[in-house]
């Protein structure tokens, strides 16, 4: 089943020089890239990008209190509320700083089942606990818990599309029709 997902190159990825190690990646495992771009999104840009749904909010703030409840913490010390959805609207605050903090690569991958092939070299959304040999879990330590004391998005190197359905949205953010190139 073919199909295309984004793939953002974040900041701290630009940073630290890894924009070829990373297309690399996808390009090794047989994906095919049809439309990229490097550009700077200001705050406000940033910030239209993710989602504002309460599924979606819930979803980020879930996963956040998961690694506070596997070390123990009480997310209040942190975020001063323990409600995923109020959790979740915090951290798309740090998200729209993050991605506009330096400039950011965007791309467009395609191939069969993309969309969770590239999640699977990308690696999981926490850094410290991404297995070796994913991008995530090769070139960052991050964690939640250290991200949200420091007030700040988890620097985790590379977006990638959660799903088919978000995957054409977040296309449509970045690339126009005649910015996809076709060729075999
Ligand atoms: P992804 O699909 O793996 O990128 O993860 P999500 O869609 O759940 O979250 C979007 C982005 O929010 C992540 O890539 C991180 O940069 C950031 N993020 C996710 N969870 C946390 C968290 O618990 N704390 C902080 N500070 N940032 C987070
Ligand atoms: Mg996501």
């Amino acid at each position: 089943m073919i199909e295309r997902t984004l793939v953002i190159i974040k900041p701290d990825a630009v940073k630290k020089g890894l924009i070829g190690e990373i297309i690399s990646r996808f390009e090794r495992a047989g994906l095919r890239i049809v439309a990229m771009k490097m550009l700077r999104l200001t705050k406000e840009e940033a910030a239209k990008f993710y989602p504002s749904d309460e599924g979606w909010l819930r979803s980020v703030g879930s996963k956040s209190l998961k690694s506070y409840s596997e070390i123990g913490k009480d997310p209040r010390e942190d975020l001063g509320t323990d409600d995923p959805v109020e959790i979740g609207k915090i951290i798309r605050g740090w998200l729209a700083d993050y991605l506009s903090m330096g400039p950011i690569v965007a791309m467009v991958i395609e191939g069969n089942r993309a969309v969770e092939v590239v999640r699977k070299i990308v690696g999981s959304t926490t850094p410290y606990s991404s297995p070796p040999g994913t991008i995530r879990g090769d070139f960052s330590v991050d964690s939640p818990d250290l991200a949200n004391l420091e007030k700040r998005a988890l620097f985790n190197l590379v977006h990638a599309s959660d799903s088919p359905k978000e995957a054409e949205r977040e296309i449509r953010f970045f690339f126009r029709e005649n910015e996809f190139v076709d060729y075999t």
